[in-house]
């Protein structure tokens, strides 16, 4: 029962929605399109959520995601529903190059590579070229004998999984640091299973990574990362727009908690004071904070989201004169093969991956801080971050001089960890969600944890 009074006295409204990143500003789209005059509310004074472009000097820089993995179709059919598939973009050549950072010293990931596995003959001779041993280990792969995954609940972390499909070589010097930093985890917790399906895919038909590579380029699938032209915010934006014409976006309201539910549907007690009840809520803030705001409501399934992990990045980027860089920039940036120190994890070369990101006689880079045994970023301040940031890059890039400006973003605890378990974890928390008809739980952190991910899970609970 509510606290503050009889059902009948409280407003009521079809749907609420609650966040306003990417997921729920499409879950509100779609909704109201079907049912006008829903809620969406927003904590923060901005829509976007962990997505944040910024404009300066004329060239946009994102200080969020910048872009989508093309295979995940649904962030570019949401450009094209929303009237923006003109602006969609490609990386530039240059960016096809990705370097690793190692013992100080940054050098070319071998080329070729698919999620760190050779697309082609030519990529895996390339390697060949470059250290026969590790090549021999790698063109061995589809002769690793195949695990059984006929247990829909099967499950290995992608550490163990890429080390005895590729050897521990080719896992440590190639494989692993970019798998995991695509999850800001540790490759010996995260599931190969929920944080990347297709490889089990690949092993379970076609018995070999490699095999399943080579068909897929021959197949011609596309494999690259898109964006827009103007920067991920302008997805954000069109969002807005569309999701405002059939109900009403608030910002600097959050919810404080999901209370029972009653009269086919429930009701959400908002920070302004009001309680509102809803036909149906739709839950877009990650596992973590859908944990706490069920807490009353759906006890269990709070209880079982709050065991999903979280972990913590931060992105710090640099305005820097170009005659104050030595360094050509000529890759989309690099990852550190050893994260357990902390500090600089990878970069990102934001003016050489992206056309139009260049401000004039300048360069952007963006470095990823995280937190380790050396350095415990989360604790740090803003100016110690980026201190820490400009101190690691300058030898790496020959930096000299000071940035122009410098951009601080953090996300504690903004990274849901999809370990070893997490597909039975959901499977749980989807028949725990069953028994509340009202709720619907979107976004990343549940199905995957990439913009792909986010809509994708959007779409399938409102369709
Ligand atoms: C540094 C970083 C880089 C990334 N780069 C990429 C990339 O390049 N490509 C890619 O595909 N993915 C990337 N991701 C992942 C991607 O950003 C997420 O998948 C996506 O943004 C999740 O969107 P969301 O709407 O589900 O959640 P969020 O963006 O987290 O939005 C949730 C919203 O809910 C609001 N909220 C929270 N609590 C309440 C409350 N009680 N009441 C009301 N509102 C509330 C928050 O303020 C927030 O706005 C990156 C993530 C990070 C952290």
């Amino acid at each position: 029962m509510l606290n503050d009074g009889p059902v009948s006295s409280l407003r009521r409204v079809p749907w609420l929605v609650i966040g306003g990143g990417i997921s729920g500003l499409e879950a509100a789209r779609r909704l109201g399109a079907c049912e006008p005059g829903g809620l969406l509310v927003e904590a923060s004074p901005r829509f976007g959520g962990i997505v944040r472009s910024d404009v300066w000097n004329g060239a946009v820089l994102d200080l969020g995601p910048d872009g989508w993995v093309a295979a995940k179709p649904q962030v570019a059919a949401l450009c094209n529903e929303l009237g923006l598939a003109d602006q969609i973009v490609k990386p530039l050549p240059s960016a096809s190059r990705l370097l690793a950072l190692h013992g100080g010293v940054l050098t070319p990931m071998p080329a070729g590579l698919k999620l760190t596995i050779p697309v082609s003959p030519l990529a895996a001779r390339r390697i060949a070229a470059r250290d026969k041993n590790l090549a021999r280990r790698v063109l061995l792969e589809p002769l690793v004998s195949r695990k059984s995954w006929d247990d829909p609940l099967a499950d290995e972390s992608i550490g163990d999984f890429v080390r005895r499909r590729m050897g521990t070589r080719w896992a440590s010097e190639v494989s692993l640091p970019i798998l995991a930093g695509i999850h800001s985890g540790d490759p010996n917790e995260l599931s190969v299973r929920a944080a990347f399906p297709q490889f089990v895919e690949a092993e379970r038909r076609m018995g070999s990574l490699l095999r399943d590579a080579f068909v897929r380029r021959r197949g011609g699938e596309v494999s690259t990362f898109l964006s827009l032209r103007g920067g991920m915010q302008t997805l954000i934006d069109a969002l807005v727009r569309a999701a405002s014409v059939h109900g009403e976006l608030r910002l600097d309201t959050s919810v404080e908690r999901v209370e029972g539910c009653e009269e086919g549907g429930a009701s959400a007690r908002l920070s302004s004071g009001e309680t509102l009840h809803a036909g149906r809520i739709v839950v877009a803030t990650g596992p973590r904070i859908a944990a706490s705001l069920l807490r009353a409501a759906a006890p269990n399934l709070a209880e079982n989201l709050k065991g999903v992990p979280h972990r913590s990045a931060h992105v710090v980027v640099f305005a820097l004169r170009e005659e104050c860089v030595a360094h050509a920039l000529d890759a989309s940036g690099f990852i550190a093969l050893d994260r357990r120190a902390g500090g600089l994890v990878a970069a990102t070369f934001l003016s050489s991956k992206w056309a139009g990101r260049k401000p004039m006689g300048q360069v952007l880079v963006r470095a990823f801080m995280a937190p380790g045994e050396a350095f415990d970023a989360d604790a740090a301040s803003d100016d110690a971050i980026a201190s820490r940031a400009l101190s690691e890059l300058r030898p790496l890039l020959g930096i000299s001089g000071e940035p122009e400006k410098s951009w601080v973003r953090r996300f504690i605890d903004a990274t849901p960890q999809p370990v070893v378990g997490h597909r039975e974890r959901m499977q749980n928390a989807r028949i725990m969600a069953s028994a509340h008809p009202w709720l619907a739980l979107v976004g990343a952190g549940y199905e995957g944890v990439g913009l792909g991910d986010a809509v994708r899970s959007t779409v399938e609970a409102t369709l």
